[in-house]
């Protein structure tokens, strides 16, 4: 069978200090053989501390953004190239609030998934729908052209990752029925082979993931793993969601 991935999306919380506290709790409590993927998305200020934190262990970490390019003029961006001399394997791309609040297009988050792959670093999309989009029956063309213009851009030959996370449901308590996420993940699942792309790429589900619903939504066979928000900000939260 193959490793359920497990990510965990910081957004803006914990500095260096409270990051390292959690990375002592949580490595001390993880089982000796881990079967799981697991990739921390912490604060771009924490990328360095988060480094030293994870040494030694095969838990793997990125960055929840950067930028298209590099270097340059380009005030307050994060090098994806910099993020790799950290030390990181992976950056999230795409996520709703970098869509809806700091208006990333597909085209800007497509030309990232490029720049981020000849950096041999690991690009994880976030795709998914709005409430209004949902209830307009445009789930599956909202999912398509988000996915769409990533795939064009990107090398399908090389590693990636979806994560597919129904806006709605980030941050809100709402998770998405068990059906609307087999749905969902099986159409995502048919795009990615009618375009190419390997069956292997995972697919995640993300939105309100928490240790009480998380059993039943990995036992859907298209759900690769999760991205959780929320729930990974405590060290028995999460690992209780990973194993
Ligand atoms: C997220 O931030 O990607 C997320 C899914 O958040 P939450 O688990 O808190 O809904």
């Amino acid at each position: 069978m193959k490793q359920k991935l497990f990510a965990a999306n910081w957004k803006l919380n914990k500095g260096p200090k409270e990051s390292n506290i959690f990375f002592k709790d949580f490595i001390s409590i993880l089982p000796n053989e881990l079967q799981q993927q697991i990739i921390f998305f912490v604060p771009a200020t924490n990328m360095e501390s988060t480094a030293k934190s994870l040494e030694g262990t095969k838990i793997r970490f990125g960055a929840q953004n950067c930028y298209s390019q590099v270097s340059g003029a380009f005030t307050g961006e994060i090098s994806a190239q910099v993020v790799k001399e950290i030390g990181a394997q992976s950056i999230l791309l795409g996520h709703s609030e970098r869509r809806h609040i700091f208006k990333e297009t597909d085209d800007f988050v497509a030309a990232k998934g490029k720049l981020v792959q000849s950096l041999n670093l690991l690009p994880m999309l976030c795709i998914g729908e709005t409430l209004e989009e949902r209830e307009r029956g445009k789930t599956e063309k909202v999912c398509e052209t988000q996915l769409m213009a990533f795939m064009k851009s990107i090398d399908l030959r090389k590693e990636w990752v979806v994560a597919y996370e129904p806006v709605w449901a980030i941050g809100t308590g709402k998770v998405a029925s068990l059906l609307q996420v087999s749905e969902t993940h099986t159409q995502i699942r048919k795009m990615i082979e009618r375009e190419g792309g390997s069956p292997q790429v995972p697919i995640l589900y993300g939105g309100s993931v928490k240790p009480e619903n998380s059993k039943e939504l990995l036992a859907i066979p298209e759900v690769g793993g999760f991205l959780v928000g929320g729930a990974s900000l405590e060290p028995q939260s999460f690992l209780k969601i990973c194993l």
